[in-house]
């Protein structure tokens, strides 16, 4: 059954100014799973215009009832899980056990960043005056909060968390292609007690967005999405605008001559082939050392040749579809270029084909040189190039040879290497004998290079509470 979902502006349920747009099943292409509003500039004008005006009750709140209001929320969401589990399969495309864990781990997001309201602090210093001076922690204002699909209710529960919990007022713009649950979020936000003046949503595509980090009235951006969006709206957000982008990666796992190449493979296809590839840490690239690399390899196609392509609402199912056209198109175009190049295709040139969805088995070159299109761009499908070196400095620089710096991984037997390598790689997060996808949600997680802007540590833990607040500086005498 298809849902007609809203725009929350002005405190209430809209639908926009009466364009629409359709979100399909990608793994049922018949299945229209919502109707969304289209909004344009007005609507987004407007659902801004009431936050700014407004927030104010909300961050004059004391941060205990903040607090309470964000854990309410965090309850009925897990009261709601089943439903929320099914929608987002439908919506996005994700595995039921992917589903799950994500509607688990966003009421824990909420729960984290209540505790973080009632420990906003701020500092004394000694004054030359004999007076009191010292900081405090304000909300910035209003934030504009604008998502990717991969992870459409973690990803928005860890900018609307803490924006909220400091006092914030947010306008939500959601991916365009997992409206509803969005939608889902804002509903217990609102039920929980978050009032119409600190919170509004906006469906839509790129217009809404542009026309939102556009709005005078917006004091922050936070925005997670592809580095080609993320850097067209660095060019564009005023200087007094605090702005935060988190991109895309191009995640290596290094594979050592030591390593228990067992657990590399295991780790390698929850890395590429967890969310059908589609995780922002995924990994994409396996730089190996010669010695192991037929080894390895065997290892990770008997573990690709594994995986079961389908609906994630059938049992069984391990790789959901990918989540749209534009996603599918980019899979093709990439396997095309593969065998295009000197590097070798160890999956089948000719896939089965799976009616009437977006499915993409895994697909694995060797040989890929580490200059190809293939090891240098984010491909965000589950397209792994093997790249073979012959010493560790080797592998280092090649792991550093990508505009990206997300996260990356080395599977070693050696603490020594494992330590010199998390110093030595440029990225954001290092996993040891670990997937590069998957982060703890109290540690801080961002990237480097063009990966992210490295505004607060970005996307999780507690640092995050400094992007949404900004430190006054009070005299006394
Ligand atoms: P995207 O950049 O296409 O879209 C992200 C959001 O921006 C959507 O809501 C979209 O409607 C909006 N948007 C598009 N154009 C805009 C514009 N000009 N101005 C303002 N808003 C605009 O990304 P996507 O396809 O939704 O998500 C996949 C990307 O997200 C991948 O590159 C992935 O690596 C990245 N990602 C990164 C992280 C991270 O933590 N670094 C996490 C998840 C996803």
């Amino acid at each position: 059954m298809s849902i007609t979902v809203q725009n929350y502006v002005a405190g209430e349920w809209s639908t926009g100014g009466g364009r629409t747009f359709e979100r399909r099943n990608p793994a049922d292409l018949q299945e229209v799973v919502a109707t969304a509003p289209e909004s344009g500039a007005d609507e987004v004008a407007a659902a801004v215009a009431h936050v700014a005006e407004h927030r104010h009750a909300w961050s004059a709140l004391a941060p205990e009832v903040r607090a309470d209001v964000l854990v309410r929320a965090a309850d009925m969401l897990q009261a709601r899980a089943d439903t929320l589990i099914e929608e987002l399969v439908r919506e996005e495309g994700k595995t039921r056990a992917e589903a799950r864990m994500e509607a688990m781990r966003t009421p824990q997001n909420l729960r984290f960043y209540a505790g973080e309201a009632l420990r906003l602090s701020g500092e004394t210093y000694p004054s030359s005056g004999g007076g009191l001076v010292y900081s405090s922690r304000q909300p910035v204002g209003v934030v504009a909060a604008i998502t990717p699909w991969n992870f459409p209710l973690n990803i928005p529960s860890r900018k609307l968390g803490p924006a909220l919990a400091a006092g914030n007022g947010v306008v939500f713009k959601p991916s365009e292609l997992t409206p509803v649950t969005a939608q889902r979020l804002v509903e217990v936000l609102l039920e929980a007690g978050v009032p119409g003046g600190a919170l509004a949503l906006v469906h839509g595509h790129a217009e809404a967005g542009r026309a939102l980090v556009a709005d005078p009235h917006v004091d922050a951006v936070t925005f997670t999405g592809s580095t080609a969006v993320g850097e067209a709206i660095h060019r564009t957000v005023p200087v007094q605008v605090r702005c935060q982008l988190e991109m895309g990666g191009k995640n290596a796992m290094v594979v050592c001559a030591d390593a228990d190449l067992e657990r590399a493979a295991d780790i390698i296809a929850k890395g590429a082939f967890g969310l059908s590839g589609q995780a922002c840490t995924g990994t994409s690239r396996v730089i190996v050392h010669e010695s192991v690399q037929l080894d390895l390899l065997d290892r990770v196609m008997e573990r690709a040749r594994a995986a079961v392509v389908g609906n994630g609402l059938t049992d069984g199912v391990t790789m959901g579809p990918l989540a749209s056209e534009a996603q599918w198109d980019k899979y093709h175009e990439f396997l095309k270029e593969g065998d295009n190049s000197a590097a070798r295709r160890e999956t089948p040139l000719q896939d089965p084909v799976l009616d009437g969805g977006y499915f993409a088995r895994p697909a694995i070159f060797s040989d890929v040189d580490p200059q190809d299109r293939m090891a240098q761009e984010e491909i965000f499908s589950p397209v792994l190039a093997f790249i073979t070196v012959a010493s560790y400095d080797e592998a280092v620089r090649v792991a550093n040879g990508t505009p990206y710096g997300l996260s990356a991984g080395i599977a070693t037997r050696d603490i020594a290497t494992a330590l010199a390598f998390s110093r030595d790689v440029d990225a954001g997060v290092v996993k040891v004998n670990e997937a590069t996808s998957g982060m703890a949600m109290n540690a801080p997680f961002g990237g480097t290079r063009r990966s992210s802007t490295q505004t607060h540590k970005e996307q999780a833990g507690a640092t995050m509470m400094h992007f949404y607040t900004t430190d006054k500086t009070v005299y006394v005498s």
